[in-house]
């Protein structure tokens, strides 16, 4: 036995290998210590290998799934082999020998290959995608869901691989070792290890991609299904052939790879994702994301999609009016929005059954889901039918439905109902888990089987019957006939009437079987050839469910295009109904899109903060209007010239003021609208925006070796190189990593070049007022504050956006407000006192030839004084000292610093 559990491993050392061995899967070795440190399970042995002790510990067959959905979260790889029931023939095995049980890998469990409920999110894709890359500018890339059956694939430029990874969130990644040294990649292992597979450069063959995709779509050629290029099918080849590997050769049922052709979609790169919270908040949560706070969806499915049109919002206008129209349709339609949801909230997960059913790996429940989710789906069309009467709404042309509804009605059709009837007469009402628990097909369905079952139970009646008769003959009358797993059916007494079995006129008819202390245990003739008959029924009956299972689990493949039709189709209506009714229940209004650059928002709210606001606040709505001199010119507007809305807005305010909140609101309200939903506005007016780019708080890279300033820097320098005049860009405290000259003077660059090299439309937050000056030169710019009011020495933000600079940072009545004590908040206002006085924070930073360069320049102003310490630090010659010059040089700075410091005060 170990000799093949050897074998097997060999094949798979990188995984851990669950051994079937009866009710059990054993883990050796390696694998034992790891999984039971992983799972805290007992840690033994059995047997020894090369005189030592073999590690084991082993988990029940029938709570694996647990253990399994343990392991893969913590990234291990699972393979499972199991028994065959045939014995292994041993080489070299002794004749009259143990005989070894074959046991073979029915599976290998790998992040991105999960299809159990139990080790996946019903509410999110687990992708896996497949990464082909031969050294050039571009890349392909696959993705797909097995367990849903979704298959995408595009061509990516290869500096653009970062933000389509981000938005894909793989659960795994295939790719060959070429691939391991591209920067996307490194920095994808960095934040979650274990999700890379490198794969052979063979697996990537193109030739090999085309004859995998023709396999697994059951087709001749792939005219049909789209033109793909070379990269495309090595991507999509990669992936098939993996899917295959791990399933060891069954393939998945999944749709012909969609092609996302490029710049259909606004780019996020991964850190604008994670700094505007879109799927998850910075704590990790959901609740808190924007995604959390807008998923209304009744169905898996339906949140799955929400979920990807969130991380990929649209950029033609026409495609996002289509999903306006119908958002605003089940906006308006209370009544018609509800009805609807009823019908979803009673649609099951119909893809992932189907993707259970494909692996072979479903049971008479997924059939149960296909048949309930067929019927909810006919319902929905139904409703959508009864609901398009001419006079039932306002009217779109001819209909009284947007097209986008009606196309959900048309796509779940009337193809599938002929299934839907079937499944309905085939299954009971609640099937049972497992096949092999017999009891899945109803009565009536199949003649044969009712037969069977009827034969089964005379021959029940015959068993009660042959209890009475036994009864009254032996005069016993406590005398059962019972059942149980190891006798079957047997005669029961209690042990005082044994005697009387075993004697006399029953001696012949009785023979004895058992005697516990409380039972003696008799079988007849008759009784066994009834149990016989009993036992051969229940074997028929099963056999042949098991036969009406596999035509149905056939038939609904051979339906699975249709299904997937149907499953698409519910999962928009889920996500337009959802759309609708947060629009209503938290007054958000429909967008206006086109094409200018214009970001007109009116009374604009942030989606998340409004809702965890404290008891008793409110949130202040506040406007954001930028480029609208743009789009006043191209609407032929004569006022363009005056109207509000500069460029950029530079946007300055004390601490907590809602700065961060305000920049974050309006990234957000641009993404709802380009995704196709209404926004917490009061009104709103967007020009499409390519890219979003957002630079918002300090976060360090520690394990990826970059530091708060570092990573600072890095997102910034990926903003100038890349927004175009399209993007939005918002930017929170640059600089502020660094000393104030450093930071100051980079925040001052990247603002100059973000007005006159990029004209991308930009938000631009700052605590250094100096910035402000630059109003003066960049007709572009608008500076605009948060107000507050001082009350009694405190300050009170009134979160509202006016034009204007602020007029101090108030950090320390913000400490004060944060509970810092009141000697160190006493002592910090003397200390602002003193540099008040002398100078600092109201003298202008730049200046001189600098601002002398600008137009309308301010009158040249002197630099500041260098402090006599950093003069003689500049003098100094290190490498000439000796040690004890050095601490002197030392306790001389020392000295020069402790007397400026004392002439401030
Ligand atoms: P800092 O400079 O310290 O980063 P900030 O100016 O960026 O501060 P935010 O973090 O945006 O301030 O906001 C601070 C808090 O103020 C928020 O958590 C929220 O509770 C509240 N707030 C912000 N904007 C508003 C608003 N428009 N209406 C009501 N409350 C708001």
């Amino acid at each position: 036995m170990m000799e093949q559990y050897l074998r097997i491993k060999r094949q798979h050392p990188a995984a851990l290998l669950f051994y079937r061995m009866g009710d059990f899967y054993e883990l050796f070795f390696d694998d034992a210590v790891a999984a039971a440190a992983a799972l805290d399970i007992a840690l033994t042995h059995r047997g020894k290998h090369l005189g030592r002790d073999i590690p084991m510990c082993g988990v029940p067959v029938h709570s694996a799934e647990t253990y399994l959905s343990r392991l893969i979260r913590k990234g291990f790889r699972v393979v499972v082999c199991e028994q065959t029931g045939e014995v292994a023939a041993v080489p070299g095995g002794k004749k009259g020998g143990k005989s070894v049980m074959n046991r073979e890998v029915a599976r290998i469990i790998t992040p991105g290959t999960l299809t159990e409920d139990a080790l996946l999110d019903a509410r999110a894709n687990n992708y896996l995608v497949s990464l082909a890359y031969d050294g050039g500018a571009k890349c392909g890339l696959a993705w797909a869901d097995v367990s849903d059956g979704s298959f995408a694939v595009r061509i990516v430029p290869t500096d653009a691989l970062g933000m389509e990874l981000a938005r894909l969130a793989p659960g795994e990644l295939l790719l060959p070792d070429t691939a391991l040294s591209l920067p996307a990649v490194i920095a994808l292992k960095a934040e979650r290890d274990g999700i890379l597979t490198p794969l052979a450069e063979g697996d990537f063959d193109p030739r090999l991609g085309e004859q995998r995709l023709l396999r697994l779509l059951s087709i001749v050629s792939l005219e049909a299904v789209g033109d793909y290029a070379a990269l495309e099918l090595s991507a999509c080849g990669a992936l098939i052939g993996y899917v295959e590997t791990t399933q060891v050769g069954r393939l998945p049922t999944l749709e012909a790879p969609r092609r996302h052709a490029r710049r259909t979609h606004m780019e996020i790169d991964a850190a604008t994702r994670r700094n505007l919270e879109l799927v998850s908040a910075t704590s990790g949560e959901r609740k808190h994301s924007l995604l959390g706070v807008i998923d209304k969806t009744a169905t898996g499915p339906g949140a799955r999609m929400l979920r990807e049109w969130l991380a990929a919002p649209l950029l033609d206008v026409a495609a996002i009016e289509r999903r306006l129209d119908a958002v605003a349709c089940l906006n308006e339609r209370d009544a018609l929005r509800e009805e609807l949801r009823v019908c979803l909230r009673r649609l099951p997960d119909m893809a992932r059954a189907l993707g259970r059913l494909s692996f072979d790996r479903g049971g008479p429940r997924d059939l149960a889901v296909l048949r309930d989710g067929l019927r909810a789906a006919h319902e929905i069309r139904e409703r959508i039918c009864a609901a398009d009467r001419p006079d039932a709404g306002e009217g779109f042309g001819e209909s009284a439905l947007p097209a986008e509804v009606l196309g959900i009605a048309d796509d779940i059709g009337s193809q599938a109902a002929e299934m839907e009837a079937r499944l309905r007469d085939a299954l009971v009402a609640t099937p049972p888990l497992l096949l092999r628990d017999g009891g899945m097909v109803a009565p009536g369905y199949d003649d044969t089987l009712d037969e069977i079952r009827s034969a089964r139970d005379d021959s029940r009646k015959i068993i009660a019957a042959l209890q009475t008769r036994y009864a009254r003959k032996t005069g016993i009358g406590s005398l059962k006939i019972r059942h149980n797993g190891i006798l079957g059916y047997h005669i029961e007494v209690s042990p005082t009437h044994a005697d009387r079995l075993m004697s006399g006129e029953f001696r012949n008819l009785f023979f004895h079987r058992q005697t516990l202390a409380s039972a003696a245990r008799f079988s007849s003739r008759e009784l066994a050839e009834v149990a016989e008959r009993i036992l051969h029924a229940g074997e028929r009956a099963l056999e042949k469910e098991k036969r009406i299972f596999e035509e149905l689990r056939v038939e609904a493949l051979r339906l699975s295009e249709t299904l997937f039709r149907i499953v698409n189709a519910c999962a928009r209506l889920d996500v337009f109904a959802a759309l609708g009714e947060v629009a209503r229940v938290r007054e958000y209004v429909r967008p206006r899109l086109d094409a200018s650059r214009a970001l007109d928002i009116r009374g604009g709210r942030h989606p998340v903060v409004e809702l965890f606001l404290d008891e008793g606040k409110s949130f202040v709505p506040n406007d954001c209007a930028l480029c609208l001199e743009d789009a006043a010119a191209e609407n032929g507007d004569a006022e363009g010239e005056n109207v509000r809305g500069k460029r950029i807005w530079l946007l300055t305010g004390p601490n907590m003021a809602g700065k961060s909140t305000f920049l974050r609101q309006n990234a957000l309200i641009v993404i709802l609208a380009q995704m196709g939903g209404f926004v917490p506005a009061t009104s709103a007016r967007i020009g499409v925006v390519d890219r979003i780019f957002s630079r918002i708080g300090a976060a360090d890279d520690l394990a990826g070796g970059r530091s708060t300033f570092m990573v600072e820097m890095i997102e910034t320098a990926a903003i100038l190189n890349q927004a175009s005049s399209q993007s939005l860009v918002i930017l929170d405290e640059i600089g502020r990593g660094t000393a104030t000259f450093d930071g100051l003077a980079i925040a001052w660059a990247v603002v100059e070049h973000l007005h006159d090299a990029l004209a991308a439309r930009a938000i631009f937050a700052t605590h250094y007022h100096e910035l402000t000056e630059l109003r003066e030169r960049l007709d572009g710019l608008e500076a605009v504050t948060l107000r507050t009011r001082e009350w009694r020495g405190d300050i009170v933000f009134l979160h509202e956006i006016i034009r204007g600079v602020a007029d101090g940072s108030y950090g320390v009545q913000v400490a004060r407000l944060a509970g810092l004590p009141a000697a160190v908040i006493a002592r910090a206002r003397e200390k602002l006192a003193a540099l008040e006085a002398q100078g600092y924070g109201s003298r202008p930073l730049f200046a001189g030839k600098e601002a002398a360069a600008g137009k309308g320049a301010p009158p040249p102003k002197k630099l500041p004084p260098v402090h006599p310490a950093l003069a003689a630090l500049g003098e100094i010659a290190p490498d000439e000292m000796s040690p004890k010059e050095a601490l002197e040089t030392l306790y001389h700075l020392h000295s020069l610093l402790r007397r400026t410091d004392g002439e401030a005060e």
